[in-house]
């Protein structure tokens, strides 16, 4: 499936990042971000590529201080040496003025600089140094992304509207004042870049939220008010399985409605954990919902009292990561195998149905039968493979299917 089958999506101004397209009907973009010290060149550049590989088609790094800034070529020329041309993103709060105007390597490596309207400073400050940003995206003919968080919140723009609404006839709720609050703020902010002479097609604008119901009702406000090319992201979305469930529930709805250019995964990463989870999560939401195409889909059985020995779960993990593995690979030498389905199933009860909707389907027997498997290619079967490296067998056969 493509785009195409979520008929109603919301129009917007394309904007080009590095190489990327973002809006204007481009595929949606899955972006991350790096959590090393953008100061250490080398591990960021490490981290940026591993994520550039999982998937990550832009990569965002912090930019909080004289030493990164400093650091951010070194970065962009470590990736261009490594063969990794993913567009980099500054992320810049409190300070970003002052580094982008005192640092212009830093301000020409970065394909897109992410300001946050709450926290640039107050009032005249706020104007001045928002005004100082906006002038440097201009002079390196680079994107922003106005970035409100309703973590960093203006908090003038904030007490204006309590005030008004406290005076209003017909109050409002103060969870919709907030939520009115994240979205004037992202496009008051867009309208003075423009009055500062940023073009329409030079402005993203996100308004993360970390609650659901919060995200989807900001979202929704913000898209029917502009045509700004809108990045979505739960923001801290938690750790492990609830993030993962947060994230996808909010997204899902917005993208079902059409809405979101390009998305990112804000996933709490277990101590020591991979960072490009978070890459693989954005990507699966948007295949499952048959928005992108990114690896060929393991279709696996839940498993039950039929698959008792280890064998079925041992296959279809070691087919999953096999696929990943084996992706760019496949993706160089034989592109368009992006939308291959695989399927991995327990025993005969459903295992041959299902063999038989995906491209190539293995069933297995269920516990305490021979380890005799039958292959299913293109809806018939094919063969049956039988001993005790049923996986390696099975890839061979994915193997052959993709060299055609
Ligand atoms: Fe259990 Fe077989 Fe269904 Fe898998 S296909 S869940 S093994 S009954």
């Amino acid at each position: 499936m493509s785009y195409s089958a979520i008929k109603n999506r919301r129009t917007s101004i394309p904007v080009k990042v590095g190489h990327v397209t973002v809006g204007g009907g481009a595929p949606v973009v899955v972006q991350s971000m790096t959590n090393t010290d953008t100061a250490d060149a080398e591990a960021t550049a490490k981290q940026t590529a591993a994520l550039a590989r999982a998937g990550s088609e832009l990569v965002r790094i912090t930019v909080d201080r004289e030493e990164s800034a400093k650091a951010v070529p070194h970065i962009r020329e470590k990736l261009d040496r490594m063969g990794v041309n993913v567009p980099l993103v500054g992320d810049f709060h409190y300070n970003g003025h002052t580094l982008l105007n005192d640092h212009p390597a830093c301000a020409e490596a970065l394909a897109k600089y992410r300001i946050n309207p709450g926290n640039v400073g107050f009032r005249e400050k706020k104007d001045r140094n928002f005004a100082m940003m906006v002038e440097t995206a201009i002079r390196f003919d680079r994107p922003v992304r106005i970035g409100v968080n309703w973590g960093s919140l203006d908090n003038a723009l904030l007490t204006e509207l309590m005030d008004q609404n406290a005076k209003s006839a017909e109050p409002m709720d103060v969870r919709e004042v907030m939520h009115e609050a994240v979205v004037q703020s992202g496009l008051m902010s867009a309208e003075r870049a423009v009055e500062l002479g940023l073009a329409k097609d030079k402005i993203l604008i996100s308004a993360k939220c970390s609650e659901v119901q919060d995200l989807i009702a900001v979202y929704r406000s913000l898209a029917a008010r502009c045509d700004y090319a809108l990045h979505l992201g739960l923001t801290e979305a938690g750790m492990g399985s609830k993030g993962i469930v947060a994230s996808t529930a909010a997204l899902a709805v917005l993208l079902q409605e059409g809405i979101g250019d390009t998305i990112r995964i804000s996933l709490t990463p277990e101590p020591g954990g991979d960072r490009t989870r978070e890459v693989i999560v954005a990507q699966e939401i948007l295949q499952t919902m048959g928005i992108r195409s990114f690896a060929p889909m393991v279709i696996a059985c839940p498993g039950c009292g039929r698959t008792t020995s280890t064998t079925f779960q041992e296959l279809a993990q070691d087919i999953q990561s096999y696929i990943r593995t084996r992706m760019p690979d496949w993706q160089r030498d034989y592109p368009g195998f992006e939308t291959l389905s695989l399927a991995v199933m327990g025993c005969i009860v459903n295992g041959p149905g299902e063999s038989k909707h995906a491209d190539i389907g293995i069933s297995l027997p269920g516990t305490g039968e021979l380890p005799a498997a039958p292959i299913f290619i293109d809806g018939k079967k094919a063969m049956t493979i039988r001993g005790e490296n049923l996986s390696q067998q099975f890839k061979d056969i994915v193997e052959d299917y993709v060299k055609g």
